[in-house]
């Protein structure tokens, strides 16, 4: 089978002859069409050193989108999963974190902070830049008919935006700020824009002013932006403490701060220690004394649930396609994992079926 993997030695080759997956009890068969390579993709294989992050060796990806092949539905099935025996023959995109379901966390109905969460392709589970990829049949959803393959590998990234909504609460707010230039804060702008159009984008790149000029959202260079303590919410998509040191600059007191990284896919077990040094991303010290004397509220912010994303690809609600370069071919992506060393650079779309899908 042909994937795009980290060997043994810790190199990223793309093979002919890795091993193709089986599914297991709980698991589904799934035939890629299309990939999403971010910067996840690029720590995940090695090619950003992260203290304390295991190394990944095997399939690399995260983000799918594929038709589900066949499915083990194990006799003690609950009744939902048993329901997903309808998704056999449909297209599908995954959740990329997959839950436990034992835990006591996911026993409360927290199953997405899972004690021993598993990441696809990054922690624990085989990834799905590849022929074919295994996955939980409970990290499933069916991507609606008129959203095509292109548009619905997006639906996890979407997600996450919309989630940010739901913490902010955002229709009530006067002035929020969206802090970044990376592919999430390009879709969390154009999400809260939907429910407020006094959202601005400060980010750093011309071309993500073009992106906010062409929707109708307001937009400045960071540097341009007072740092007056007047905002009543900012979400900070650095992933980056300059990110957060800036944040707490713009907002107002008793204001709240959104935090959300790149990274925050990757779990923090329970009961293990922190690693001995942050991820580059967080190396510079932050001062929270303006934090503590203003009571800003900080809340982290990883990820939501996927229909609902899929839900607004299908009402054609905001633009994806204008977030992901040129559509690469399984052969190009050693290359543009390269360039993904960037945080902040736009992920790549990698055509596994050669365009026979939308
Ligand atoms: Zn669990």
């Amino acid at each position: 089978m042909r994937a795009l993997r980290v060997d043994a030695d810790r190199r990223v080759i793309l093979t002919d002859s890795a091993p193709e997956p089986t599914a297991g009890p709980g698991e589904a068969m799934v035939r890629v069409s299309r990939v999403l390579l971010t910067h996840l993709d690029a720590v995940t294989a090695g090619l950003i050193p992260v203290s304390g992050l295991p190394a990944h060796a095997g399939t690399l990806g995260h983000l799918l989108c594929g038709t589900v092949k066949s499915m083990e539905i194990p006799a003690d099935a609950t009744a939902a999963v048993s329901a997903r025996r309808s998704l056999v023959g449909k297209r599908v995109v995954a959740s990329p974190s997959i839950a436990c379901a034992h835990c006591d966390l996911c026993r409360a109905g927290l199953s997405t902070h899972c004690r021993t969460r598993s990441v696809i392709g990054t922690l624990g589970r085989e990834g799905c830049c590849a022929q074919w990829a295994v996955v939980p049949i409970a990290a499933l959803s069916p991507v609606p008919d008129n959203v095509s393959d292109d548009k619905a590998v997006f639906a996890h990234p979407l997600a996450t935006a919309l989630h940010f909504g739901h913490m902010l609460r955002a229709d009530g707010k006067t002035y929020i700020t969206v802090l970044g230039d990376s592919l999430v804060a390009l879709l969390t702008a154009q999400t809260l824009a939907r429910v407020n159009k006094s959202v601005r984008l400060l980010s750093t790149r011309p071309d993500r002013s073009r992106l906010c000029e062409r929707w109708g959202i307001r937009h400045r260079p960071v540097d341009e932006a007072g740092r007056r303590q007047d905002q009543d919410a900012v979400i900070d998509c650095t992933g980056t403490t300059l990110g957060l040191r800036l944040a707490l600059q713009f907002v107002r007191p008793r204001g709240t701060v959104l935090v959300h990284s790149p990274l925050s896919l990757l779990p923090f077990p329970a009961g293990k220690p922190m690693a001995d040094q942050p991820p580059p991303h967080y190396l510079q010290p932050v001062d929270w004394t303006m934090a503590i004397a203003n009571e800003i509220q900080i809340l982290g912010c990883r990820e939501g649930p996927l229909p609902e994303a899929l839900g607004l690809l299908a009402e054609s609600g905001v633009d994806v396609l204008s977030l992901a370069g040129s559509k690469c071919r399984l052969e190009q992506a050693p290359t543009v994992l390269e360039a993904l060393r960037d945080a902040d650079h736009l992920p790549f779309l990698i055509d596994l079926d050669g365009g026979k899908s939308r």
